[in-house]
């Protein structure tokens, strides 16, 4: 196809269309057993203060009540961020004897965060967060501490954001206000059906609609994926995720198939290729299938080799101009084979191998300019295109799960369909 129409309608979209997410309005957090904030919480008093031995200095110490925030740094123990702070080390035995908190209060990690609360030095209460949607909070009540797990709702956000190729995958990404973990997970759903390293193109389009995880206003992270779909040299590719009832998840094309095939395109780790990868300037020699019937995939010496599917391991050696060669065979009489290897992963010939499974390391071993790895894929042992062979599609959903399916997706595949429509009126105009 034609790269002019394409580019022209790149600029386009990055004026208007990169810009354009959609961020679903923020749901009501709900806090759960959330403490009322203590009306007379006062900025952190200077450690002179604290030890002022004025009547009216104590006066107001023990009427005031004190919020601190203290940062875990490397090397810090609970006890010392307490004697730093001039508080009580009795009510830190105390606490740090509450079946609940105990184990809590021992492991702090750099980065932790503890709000205190006191009366010149006497702990009223303490809080840890211990992870995305709990905290340890300890309370003094009349009879001492008492600890408890409370759990912070988190908000789930549904975001859509949309880019176009214009140098690399990852950098149209970054474009588009997405994360590069985010894009590596896009592509990781369509890496049995696009090569990411090769057939990428300037022109090339993507929308992805995924969750992000907040809390009390504050986005803690970004979540799953729950819709994509990339449009890879004027063909689209699409799925969706399906929560099924026991929990596990997986990707389903339209026509309600997995997105998982016998073989995935690529057999690199793509992340570490496309993220120095930039198609102006793809190399000249080492873009084509040669006459070798081999694909060759440029990528930096030490890059994971990985298993393109599902096999046992039939050779792992030298192999003439190959150098460090490891063959698969796998089911319907198809092999693979890798070469140029750096070296090899552990295994033995024979061993069972998983798709996805680490093979070994790109390098330049045997009769090879630079580093990149060598692929061959042979039906029969006939060299056929890897990138192209037609793959038989993957298991359907099952029955008993299909309306359900088609009632969860529609909402997400009009939500894709958004973007086509507007691709569509930018290009016609
Ligand atoms: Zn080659």
């Amino acid at each position: 196809m034609g790269l002019l129409l394409p580019v022209v309608t790149v600029s386009l979209f990055l004026t208007s269309g990169t810009n354009e997410s959609m961020v679903a309005p923020a749901t009501s957090s709900i806090v759960q057993g959330t403490r009322v904030e203590r009306p007379l919480a006062l900025p952190e008093a200077p450690a002179s203060a604290k030890q002022s031995q004025t009547a009216a200095g104590q006066a107001l110490e023990q009427s005031a009540e004190t919020m601190l925030s203290l940062s875990v740094q490397p090397g810090d123990t609970l006890e010392l961020l307490f004697r730093r702070n001039g508080l009580s080390l009795a009510d830190l035995a105390a606490m740090t004897g509450l079946g609940d908190a105990r184990e809590h209060l021992r492991l702090l990690r750099p980065g932790d965060t503890i709000e205190i609360s006191h009366q010149a030095g006497r702990v009223l209460s303490l809080a840890k967060q211990l992870d995305d949607v709990s905290v340890l909070q300890v309370d003094r009540n009349t009879t001492g501490f008492y600890a408890d797990i409370l759990t912070r709702e988190v908000d789930i956000r549904s975001v859509s954001r949309h880019g176009v190729i214009q140098s690399s995958l990852f950098e149209a990404g970054t474009a588009a206000g997405i994360t590069d973990a985010v894009t590596m997970n896009m592509a990781g759903i369509f890496q049995w059906d696009i090569d990411f390293i090769q057939d990428v193109r300037v022109g090339d389009d993507f929308t992805v609609i995924y969750e992000e995880l907040w809390r009390d206003g504050v986005k803690l992270r970004d979540g799953e994926i729950v819709a994509a779909e990339f449009i890879n040299q004027g063909t689209p590719y699409r799925a969706v995720r399906y929560v099924f009832s026991g929990g596990d998840s997986d990707y389903f094309t339209p026509d309600g198939r997995s997105v998982r095939k016998a073989f995935i395109r690529a057999p690199v780790d793509f992340a570490r290729v496309s993220s120095s990868f930039n198609l102006n300037r793809r190399h000249p020699i080492l873009n084509t299938i040669r006459a070798h019937r081999g694909v060759d995939y440029a990528a930096p010496t030490g890059t994971s080799v990985i298993a393109a599917g599902d096999g046992k391991v039939t050779f792992r050696g030298i192999r003439n101009g190959y150098g460090n060669t490891i063959i698969l065979q796998h089911g319907g009489n198809i092999t693979t084979l890798y070469g140029h290897l750096s070296r090899f992963a552990s295994f033995r010939i024979g061993s069972r191998i998983k798709q996805g499974q680490t093979l070994g390391f790109v390098g330049q071993s045997g009769l090879a300019t630079g580093p990149h790895l060598h692929y061959e894929y042979r039906l029969n042992g006939v060299h056929r295109n890897p990138r192209t062979v037609t793959l038989p599609p993957a298991d359907p959903i099952p029955a008993e799960h299909w309306e359900d399916f088609l009632t969860a997706a529609a909402p997400l595949w009009r939500q894709l369909d958004l973007y086509q429509r507007i691709r569509f009126s930018t290009a016609s105009n």
